[in-house]
C-alpha cells in the first residue's frame, strides 16, 4: 500500500477517498479537510475567539491541535460532569494535554456550580442520561462563550456523528432539527456561533490522527452511553458505508447542499418567540429554559435519596 501524495509506505486506507497515506500526508490530509470546512462553512473569519470544547476524547483534542496547527488560537472548555472514574479520567486528559502545550483551559464543574450531576439529573427526570447531558453541555458551553467573550464554540463533532443525527432525525422525520443541523450555526441574540470543523474527518481518522501525533486520549467510552440510540445508528452507517464506501458523507454533504434548505422554515418556526429565561438569561421560548428545569428538578425533592447531594455552599 502506497502514499498517495508521495508513493512513500502508507500507514492509513481511506476508502471513500480512495487513497491511502503515508504519516506525514494523513496529517496534512486532515489539516486539509478542516480547513476546506473552515472556508467552505465560513465558521471562522481573522480576529474570532474560539473556545473549543474539549472533553478529553479523540475528537476534541484533535480538533484542538488542529486548530493550533493551522494558526487559529483558540482555547477550551471542559465541563465536569461526575460520572465517576470516567469524568476524572477525562479531565486528566484535557487537563494534561493543555498544560503540555501552554493552552487556556476553561472549567466549569456541574455539581459545584449547580448542584448536581448527569448521574443525579438522570435520575431525577427517569430519562436517558445522555438527554440530561447534551442539554447541560449545549447550555453551558453557550452561557461560559457569551460571558468570556468567545465569537464561536467549536465542537469534536466528526462525519460520523452527523450522518449518524442526520439518520436518527430522517427516521422520525424530526423537521425542526433537520432545519438546524448545520456544520455551522450563526450567532443570533443569546446565542454564539456554533462550528463543526471536523465534519469531514470520520472517526477512524480521528483516532489515527491522535496515535499518528501522540495524542493521548480518554479511550474508554461513557459507562452511560448504552442505550443512546446513536451508537446503534452508527453501525447502520458502518454496514452500509462497508457495502458502498462513501455512502456516509454523500448522505451527509447530499444534505447540507440539497436537504436541509427544505427544512427552514420548520425550524423557524419550532423557535417561536424566544424571551430571556428569569433564571439565566438565556433566550427561551418557555416560562423557564430547559436548563433551568432541570437543575431544579436535579436539586429538588424528585431525586432518590442515595442520590441527593448537600446544597452548593453547604
Ligand atoms: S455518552 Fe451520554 S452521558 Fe456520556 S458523555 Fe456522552 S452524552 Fe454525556
Ligand atoms: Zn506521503
Ligand atoms: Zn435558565
Amino acid at each position: 500500500m502506497k502514499c498517495r501524495r508521495c508513493r512513500g509506505p502508507a500507514v492509513i486506507d481511506i476508502r471513500r477517498h480512495n487513497a491511502a497515506f503515508c504519516r506525514d500526508c494523513f496529517l496534512r490530509h486532515c489539516r486539509e479537510q478542516v480547513k476546506r470546512a473552515i472556508k467552505d462553512h465560513e465558521m471562522i473569519v481573522p480576529g474570532d475567539r474560539v473556545l473549543v470544547a474539549v472533553s478529553g476524547g479523540k475528537d476534541s483534542l484533535a480538533l484542538w491541535d488542529l486548530l493550533a496547527e493551522l494558526e487559529i488560537e483558540a482555547d477550551g472548555l471542559y465541563l465536569g460532569l461526575g460520572i465517576g472514574d470516567y469524568s476524572d479520567e477525562s479531565g486528566r486528559h484535557a487537563r494534561d494535554f493543555a498544560v503540555a502545550r501552554g493552552r487556556r483551559l476553561i472549567e466549569v464543574d456541574l455539581r459545584e456550580e449547580y448542584g448536581f450531576d448527569v448521574p443525579v439529573a438522570a435520575a431525577a427526570t427517569r430519562r436517558a442520561p445522555c438527554g440530561a447531558c447534551g442539554l447541560s453541555k449545549r447550555h453551558l458551553f453557550n452561557d461560559v462563550a457569551l460571558r468570556e467573550g468567545y465569537d464561536a464554540i467549536a465542537t469534536g463533532h466528526n462525519l460520523d456523528d452527523e450522518a449518524a443525527v442526520l439518520l436518527g432525525n430522517v427516521l422520525r422525520w424530526e423537521t425542526g432539527y433537520l432545519g438546524r443541523q448545520a456544520p455551522v450555526l450563526p450567532n443570533a441574540p443569546g446565542f454564539v456561533r456554533k462550528i463543526k470543523p471536523l465534519v469531514r474527518l470520520g472517526e477512524r481518522e480521528m483516532a489515527a490522527y491522535c496515535v499518528l501525533t501522540g495524542i493521548d486520549y480518554q479511550v474508554d467510552e461513557c459507562p452511560m452511553a448504552q442505550g443512546n440510540r446513536h451508537l446503534g445508528l452508527k453501525e447502520v452507517l458502518d454496514a452500509l458505508e462497508e457495502r458502498s464506501a462513501g455512502a456516509k458523507a454523500a448522505f451527509l454533504f447530499g444534505f447540507y447542499d440539497r436537504g436541509r434548505e427544505h427544512f427552514l422554515e420548520e425550524a423557524a418556526a419550532e423557535r417561536g418567540d424566544l424571551r430571556p429565561c428569569p433564571e439565566c438569561g438565556s433566550p427561551t421560548t418557555s416560562e423557564l429554559c430547559a436548563f433551568c428545569t432541570l437543575r431544579d428538578r436535579a436539586t429538588g425533592e424528585n431525586v432518590p435519596v442515595h442520590l441527593r447531594r448537600a446544597p452548593v455552599g453547604d
